[in-house]
Formats: C-alpha cells, sequence, structure tokens
C-alpha cells in the first residue's frame, strides 16, 4: 500500500470513525487503506440501540433505561453499550497500514500522507479521522467522568435497569453545582457507575467526581472496582473548517454530541454516505473539474449544511444549559424526557436538522416553570428570540 501507489482515499485514525468509514470505502468499491497505530480502545462506548440498525450483534449488553430527574422516569427506548471486540469484526475490513501520521502534503491531485517511520501513503483523498487532538497547552472545554466498573450492580444504586442521568445531588455541598449518575450493564453481570460533569469550560476535575461517586455510593468504592475509567472528551463548539484539504470525520471532525459527549452512533450512521460522497467526488464526471470542489463534496457530507445549523443550535442550547443551578437543571431534563420520544430522540443525534432542535428548545422552554425560562434567556437572549419566532 505505499510507494507508488496512489489510493482512492487514505484514512488517518483506526478508532470507531476511522474503521466505520474504511468499511464503508471498502462496500463502494473504493481502493482504501486505514493509517493506524492500533491502540487498544479502553472507552466504554455505549448507544441508543435504535440508533445504529444492523449493529445489533456488537452489543456487549442492552438494557431498558431509566432517567431520574424530578421523579424516575422509564425512557421508552433500549440503551446498549458495545463489544470492542464485535464491533471491530464488523468495521475492521479495510486495509490497514500500521504507522503513525506526522503530516499531509497536498499537491495538485493527491496528498501524501507522511507516516513517523518515514514511510509515505498516498492517496487521492486524504480524511483524518484521528480523534478529538487539542494542542498542548489549549484550552478546551471538556466533559469529564470518573467511572468505577463492578462485577455486580452494586446495591446502594436503586432501580434494576441503566440510568442515563441520575441528577438528584450526590451531596449537600455540591447541591449549587450539578453532576450526574450514569449506570450501564457491561455484559457479563458487570456494571458501570459514572459520576459524570457536562461540558464545561474549565472541565470538572477527576478527584472531585471521585469524590461526589464515593459520596453517592456512601464509601470510595475504587479499590473494589475491575476497573476505573477516567472520562475526558474534548467538546470544541461548531464545525470544522471545510476549506482544509485533509477532510475531517468523526470525532476529529468535532462528531461529539454536545450534551452527552458522544460520537461513536454518529460516525457510524456517517460513514456510509461520506464514503458514496468520496466516491462520486473521485468520479471521472467530477475528477476533470475544479479538485477543490472533490473536497467540497465530501465535506457537505461530512457536516451537511442542515445539521451545520443543528450544532450551532445544540451549542446554544448547552450554553443555556450550564447557566442553570441544580435544581433547574432536573426541571430543564423533566421538560426534556417529558417531549414526545421522536422529539428528544432527535435532539440527542448529532446528525439531525435545525427545525427539530428548534422544536425541541422551544417546546422544553414553554413547559419549564417561568423562573426557569427566566434564567435560561439571560445572557443571551437574543438566539433564543430567533429561535422562538
Ligand atoms: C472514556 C471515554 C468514554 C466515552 N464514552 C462514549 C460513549 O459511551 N459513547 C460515545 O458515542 N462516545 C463516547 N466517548 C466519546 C467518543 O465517541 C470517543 O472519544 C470515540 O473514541 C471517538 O471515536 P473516533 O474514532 O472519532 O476517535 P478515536 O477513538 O480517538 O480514534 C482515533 C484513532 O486514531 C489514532 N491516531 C491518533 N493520532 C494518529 C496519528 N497521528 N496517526 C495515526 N493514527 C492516529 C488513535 O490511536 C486512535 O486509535 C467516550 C470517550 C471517552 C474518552
Amino acid at each position: 500500500v505505499t510507494g507508488t501507489t496512489c489510493h482512492d482515499l487514505v484514512i488517518i485514525g483506526d478508532g470507531p470513525a476511522g474503521l466505520a468509514l474504511g468499511a464503508a470505502a471498502v462496500d463502494v468499491g473504493l481502493d482504501v487503506v486505514v493509517v493506524g497505530d492500533d491502540r487498544p480502545w479502553l472507552a466504554t462506548y455505549g448507544t441508543w440501540a435504535d440508533d445504529v440498525p444492523g449493529f445489533e450483534p456488537a452489543f456487549a449488553a442492552s438494557s431498558p433505561i431509566d432517567v431520574v430527574t424530578l421523579d424516575r422516569r422509564r425512557l421508552g427506548r433500549a440503551y446498549a453499550t458495545f463489544d470492542h471486540t464485535a464491533l471491530r469484526l464488523l468495521i475492521d475490513r479495510a486495509p490497514r497500514h500500521l504507522g503513525r501520521m506526522t503530516s499531509v502534503q497536498h499537491h495538485d491531485d493527491h496528498a501524501t500522507v507522511v507516516l513517523a517511520d518515514g514511510e509515505r501513503v498516498r492517496g487521492r483523498l486524504v480524511v483524518d479521522a484521528a480523534g478529538a487532538r487539542v494542542r498542548p497547552g489549549a484550552e478546551v472545554a471538556a466533559q469529564t467522568a470518573y467511572g468505577l466498573v463492578f462485577d455486580h450492580r452494586p446495591d446502594v444504586v436503586d432501580g434494576d435497569a441503566a440510568v442515563l442521568m441520575d441528577w438528584r445531588s450526590p451531596g449537600a455541598r455540591w447541591r449549587d453545582d450539578p453532576t450526574f449518575l450514569y449506570v450501564i450493564p457491561l455484559g457479563g453481570g458487570r456494571w458501570l457507575v459514572e459520576e459524570t460533569s457536562l461540558a464545561r469550560a474549565r472541565p470538572m476535575p477527576h478527584d472531585e467526581l471521585r469524590a461526589r461517586l464515593a459520596s453517592r455510593l456512601g464509601d470510595d468504592l475504587t479499590a473494589q472496582a475491575e476497573a476505573v475509567e477516567l472520562v475526558h472528551i474534548p467538546m470544541r463548539s461548531g464545525v470544522p473548517d471545510r476549506s482544509s484539504l485533509t477532510i475531517g470525520f468523526g470525532a476529529a471532525a468535532r462528531y461529539v454530541h454536545p450534551a452527552t459527549g458522544y460520537s461513536v452512533a454518529a460516525s457510524l450512521r456517517a460513514a456510509p454516505r461520506v464514503a458514496t460522497a468520496v466516491r462520486e467526488s473521485l468520479s471521472a464526471k467530477t475528477a476533470t473539474s475544479d479538485p477543490r470542489s472533490r473536497h467540497e463534496r465530501v465535506w457537505e457530507a461530512v457536516w451537511p449544511s442542515s445539521q451545520r445549523d443543528a450544532r450551532a443550535l445544540h451549542d446554544y442550547g448547552l450554553d443555556a444549559l450550564l447557566r442553570l443551578p441544580a435544581a433547574d437543571v432536573q426541571a430543564f431534563f423533566d421538560a426534556f424526557f417529558a417531549l414526545p420520544e421522536a422529539l428528544w430522540s432527535s435532539y440527542l443525534r448529532v446528525d439531525t436538522d435545525a427545525s427539530t432542535v428548534s422544536r425541541v428548545m422551544t417546546q422544553v422552554f414553554r413547559s419549564v416553570p417561568w423562573s426557569v425560562r427566566r434564567r435560561l434567556a439571560t445572557g443571551s437572549p437574543l438566539p433564543l428570540l430567533r429561535l422562538l419566532r
């Protein structure tokens, strides 16, 4: 796959996004190679089961799920966690080139991916799916969480299902600064119990989350846990610069949902759409035209305009949410999950459209108490007024 060969597509990164796009590229008949360093996937990947049709064989566990806001509510959708090995079996289908990219050089009709060992891999198009890298020293907002994996469901965690968000306060000293508990089965009787902070400009430190989790569980059970999961998900607002000749995909292209921090389902869903756009952009007819239009076409599949508008609203929604004190956050999510399932489900997808996001925001705004509305509207009321038009 090296030397003088020029592939149709070179994908940098062998996480869920890179492999999913690689598999989709194989499916549409492209000559593709995935460049990656074959690092193990360590994070627990959760998803709504119905968001990833066809991926059921890759689930380690699937469960009903509750949300605890002002009261406990069972949501109507199943929630699943991926088994990494099974997921890889489904999507690790493109040829691989082991290595680490150090730079990408763009030429008139192709690009060269330069690897740390000096090797070069050439492609007519290059996609960066190497994850949400953050420049050293850059201050980027992040969702953080401290999780413990147990070989059983801890008795102190009430209920019997997964819990998407339990917004009850972990203790009196944290009453004004909300974080939530997330509880999911991992299969084989194992459970992950995690204290999570929504995205913050100054990410909540893991020690702080650990103390909160200990308070919920009655003790710091870290020593009794099978494993500790330290979550730090960089959250950059907006969409990437689409004039870049290296096209982004997955977390590298900000597929991370502002409210949930999730991106895996979004990448799995987008991969066939983007692979098709790559094939079309390289077709003889298009290839003779301006090379820049090739990239534009693929970027448009990565972030279609309706989804870009939705992202702007999602970002606004997160800003508004982060202005609320704890009690209001509970009222907010209570109103959110009382909406018709199709509406809130769509809001929680990266690949949604602006009109749906705006409908959800309007309906939540109208159903929360006046005190919450006032606080939601503080700060920057103009976008909200535009929304409510
Ligand atoms: C602990 C944790 C839990 C999470 N839980 C969830 C969840 O439940 N559900 C969900 O949807 N999302 C979750 N996320 C967020 C997000 O979906 C993941 O970060 C996901 O891994 C992003 O997938 P990706 O393929 O885009 O990027 P990555 O998974 O980051 O994959 C990028 C790959 O590229 C490789 N790479 C990086 N640089 C180079 C280079 N220069 N050359 C070659 N290869 C390179 C890396 O080694 C890596 O394997 C979680 C994140 C964390 C950290």
